[in-house]
């Protein structure tokens, strides 16, 4: 949608019409079964944009300028934008025992290794499965906010290990925010939390849309990077405000679960 938004600055959407080829059972899925209004709201964004949709759309191969399908159909293009499968770093993938198949590192709920005691994983490297198999595989996405929820909770669960802290261990909520700029509007999302329970649903899930999402990603982003610049990850006023809409990003690991202890050696 950016792209189509550049080209009409360009005055050339004319000569450049764009097919949106996805995985997903339904734009809008996201591989989390939707959220809010999503299934409709990417729909009816693309159909407002004269954007082609194909889904529940497995791709074969691509060749120059073609891009095979896997039911036989062919599109031609001229600039092709291919998102391939998540798939975890050859590096990691190489540590026999460390990974899956797909190269993402198992998790306890403290985000440690089920067998490397010495090894927690954060973010996008982490395994997280889909709730819903659906006909053609659809990734789940892994927002920021979730790698930094990830991120807060191994570093109190480690300092609880070496006992410089007290408290409960801690899990990351898995809520997540992200703003989506389509160049002349955008969508906020909320998912509290990322993955629906077995019947499908969630604390809270909406969706927000207007040109000032794109504002307000832009400035998120001058302000994201000053942050880091700065060294302040996640500052006391943000982790505030987060509580106070109710995101606390952390959450206690409920006593229930049985965690093991054991500690092996990794060389
Ligand atoms: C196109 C796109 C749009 C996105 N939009 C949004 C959005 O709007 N909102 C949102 O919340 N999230 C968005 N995301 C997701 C977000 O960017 C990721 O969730 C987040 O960056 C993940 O952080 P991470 O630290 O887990 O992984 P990464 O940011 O991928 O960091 C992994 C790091 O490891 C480094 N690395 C790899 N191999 C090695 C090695 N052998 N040795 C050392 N270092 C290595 C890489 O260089 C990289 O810097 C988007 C992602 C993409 C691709």
């Amino acid at each position: 949608m950016l792209m189509r938004h550049t080209l009409k600055q360009k005055g050339l959407l004319d000569r450049a019409p764009i097919t949106f080829v996805t995985a997903e059972p339904y734009a809008g899925h996201m591989g989390i079964g939707g959220m809010a209004d999503s299934r409709w709201l990417i729909r009816k964004l693309m159909a407002e944009r004269e954007i082609e949709l194909l889904e529940n759309t497995a791709i074969s191969h691509f060749e120059p300028e073609m891009l095979h399908l896997a039911d036989g159909r062919t599109l031609p293009f001229k600039f092709a934008m291919f998102l391939p499968p998540f798939r975890g770093q050859k590096f990691l993938r190489e540590a026999a025992g460390l990974t899956d198949a797909k190269g993402m590192i198992p998790v306890l709920p403290t985000y440690r290794h089920p067998e490397f005691a010495s090894i927690y994983a954060v973010g996008v490297a982490t395994q997280l499965d889909p709730v819903e198999i659906t006909p053609i595989p659809a990734g789940v996405p892994k927002v920021g906010l979730m790698s930094e929820e990830m991120a807060l909770a191994v570093a109190h669960n480690i300092a609880l290990e070496l006992g410089v802290t007290v408290g409960d261990r801690v899990k990351p909520t898995l809520q997540s925010v992200c703003f989506a700029d389509f160049g002349d509007t955008g969508a906020l999302f909320i998912a509290d939390p990322l993955l629906p329970d077995a019947a499908g649903n969630r604390h809270r899930a909406m969706t927000l849309t207007g040109f000032w999402v794109s504002w307000l990603k832009l400035a998120f982003e001058k302000y994201f990077l000053i942050k880091m610049r700065w060294g302040w990850t996640i500052p006391w006023f943000e982790r505030w405000g987060f509580r106070a809409i109710g995101l606390p990003l952390v959450e206690p690991i409920s006593t229930d679960i049985a965690i093991p202890t054991t500690v092996e050696t990794v060389n």
